[in-house]
């Protein structure tokens, strides 16, 4: 990070090495190599905290690619990550535990009709693991120039008194034992100045959230999630043939929803071939779920147990598994400038998860996050003289760009569901932007005494899941989830709905202890933010652990 002479000062600095500031740190290298570009993530490894399901298409990245590194393709690590391609679209609907339907039929009918629903289409894009995918991207803005620097967990954004403009990022303190005395090693979080900050740290980042709210940027709509669970199954080769290399599965209905009896829950499954003999299964949930004794893995058990999915898999051993969320909100959850409407302020942006940038029509995310690291690359290269103009200009980009025409054509689509429900929401959305905005709750504010009526017979492996996701922190440190008020635990929430945290977190962080309840194991934290977006009363905190914590997911 020394740069100009100056040890902490860096031109550009880019938190969260995930394919959107990667993308961003390489298209800038590539347009001006003078330019000093740093990369900090909190992961141990690039890659390490990246999970998807992943589908990628293409374009996006092919375009990134031609410009930065000429003949890329021809690459061990391009012909590596990018090897499979969709050839078999599978888009199913599951009745009940056993009855499968191929409904592709209704995805091509809606894309010749020029519904949105056609937009559902996979075939000619790429199979990825998008651990894999940053990993290499981290490797390409490396050979560019950019410091790609992981184990750098940022803990508060650094802004001017009127909050218009951001002078730097500092990182958090280490060498805390666990009551926040400091240790013989201790060291203070440095800061680093920068011109230019750019917030590309996924879903719900905590810088992002910060800069939100202090220089009052607003959505039109809440910020919808869902939560995504996901492993990676080792098979037998006779079963990984059976399912094919050049397939992707996505299901709508059992175990989430289903007509009349319930459940009615948004979302679906997922199965995707990952290398030879390995088999990807998740399920991906709305957060605005209502039930309280409900967990996104007791889902992903019982999708593993429809005997459509079950004939690949059974049998199997998980070798890899994690969690995350997705932001579902859309355009309408874009976070803005009020005044000028820029997706950022002064020299701040914010790119991809951290904006929303994820289209559900198409449940895909990660050619946005690719594209909206270009035009914020572009964006800091034309403003470099004038930073305070980079924010306008970039979403000037934005906006002309595929990813702001795609967001719009997705408009409303999830505020439809979550008003609706799927029964009716699925069908009206297909009005997409001729339907007015409707207003939704926050997912946390949609709990309810209610059950869910496919639990399964057994406790989901929570211990199993953690281990495979290889999840570690140091454990002498301040616990970085806080219980904001633990008498709503104990007076409102327990008795009402027996402590929901305790069964939807997929780490199994949460329990009581002499009748309280706390986050008794942050150690096992998977950083999917879970908790905070779904405790029923908003009395879950999220910060920061120190630097090279977490999970770390290799094949997500
Ligand atoms: Fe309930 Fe939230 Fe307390 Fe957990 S932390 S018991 S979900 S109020
Ligand atoms: Fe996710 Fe919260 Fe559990 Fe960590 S503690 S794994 S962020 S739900």
């Amino acid at each position: 990070m020394a740069k100009n002479n100056d040890y902490n000062r860096v031109s550009v600095l880019v938190v969260g090495a995930g394919p959107a500031g990667l993308a961003c740190a390489i298209q800038l290298k590539t347009q001006k190599p003078e330019i000093d570009v740093c990369v900090i993530d909190k992961s141990a490894e690039p890659g390490n905290h990246n999970l998807s399901g992943a589908v990628l298409e293409k374009d996006a990245l092919h375009r990134l690619l031609d410009s930065a590194v000429p003949g890329w393709w021809d690459s061990d690590a391009a012909k590596d990550v990018l090897r499979k391609k969709v050839n078999k679209d599978n888009v199913m609907f599951f009745l009940g535990r056993k009855l499968s339907f191929n409904i592709f039929f209704v995805i091509k009918l809606a894309k010749r009709l020029g519904l949105n629903f056609g937009q559902m289409i996979h075939k000619g894009d790429y199979i990825v693991s998008i651990s894999k995918l940053t990993k290499w991207l981290g490797q390409i803005a490396k050979e560019l120039g950019a410091e790609v620097l992981p184990g750098f967990a940022a803990a508060d954004i650094i802004l001017n008194g009127s909050a218009d403009k951001a002078t730097g990022v500092k990182l958090i303190d280490q060498g805390l034992d666990r009551e926040g005395g400091k240790l013989p090693n201790f060291v203070e979080g440095e800061v680093i100045n920068s011109r230019f900050v750019v917030l590309a740290e996924g879903c719900d980042g905590l810088l992002t959230e910060q800069f939100i709210e202090k220089a009052g940027l607003q959505r039109q709509s809440p910020q919808l999630y869902s939560v995504g669970v996901k492993e990676i199954i080792q098979v037998s080769s006779e079963q990984y043939q059976k399912f094919g290399d050049d397939r992707v599965v996505h299901a709508m209905g059992y175990p989430i929803w289903t007509p009349f009896l319930g459940p009615g829950m948004f979302g679906g499954g997922i199965c995707y071939p990952v290398e030879d003999e390995h088999i990807a299964v998740g399920m991906i949930v709305g957060a605005d779920w209502k039930y309280c004794n409900f967990n996104p893995q007791d889902a992903l058990t019982n999708f593993k147990n429809h005997s459509f999915i079950r004939q690949y898999i059974d049998g199997g051993t998980v070798v890899e598994a994690g969690a995350k969320m997705i932001p579902e909100g859309g355009y309408l959850a874009v976070p803005r400038d009020a005044e000028t409407g820029a997706i950022g302020r002064g020299n701040v942006l914010i790119l991809g998860d951290s904006a929303g940038f994820v289209n559900m029509l198409k449940i895909k995310g990660l050619h946005n996050a690719i594209d909206s690291g270009m035009q914020a690359g572009q964006a800091i290269a034309e403003t470099f003289e004038n930073g305070e103009a980079a924010a306008v200009r970039y979403t000037e980009l934005i906006d002309k760009s595929a990813v702001g025409k795609e967001m719009e054509s997705a408009k409303n689509f999830r505020q439809t569901v979550a008003k609706f429900g799927p029964l009716q929401g699925m069908p009206l959305s297909v009005f997409g932007g001729l339907l007015p905005k409707f207003d939704t709750e926050k997912d946390f504010e949609a709990m309810a005494v209610a059950g869910y009526r496919l639990k399964p017979n057994q406790d989901f492996d929570k211990d199993t899941f953690t281990a495979v996701a290889a999840t570690e922190h140091r454990e002498e440190q301040p616990s970085h989830l806080t219980i904001i008020d633990s008498e709503v635990c104990k007076s409102r929430c327990t008795p009402i709905f027996d402590s929901p945290c305790i069964t939807f977190c997929p780490a199994g962080v949460y329990e009581t202890v002499h009748d309280e309840v706390e986050p008794a194991n942050p150690s096992n934290c998977l950083h999917c933010k879970t908790c905070q977006r779904k405790c029923p009363f908003d009395n879950i905190r999220w910060t920061v652990p120190e630097g090279g914590g977490g999970p770390r997911y290799k094949r997500m």
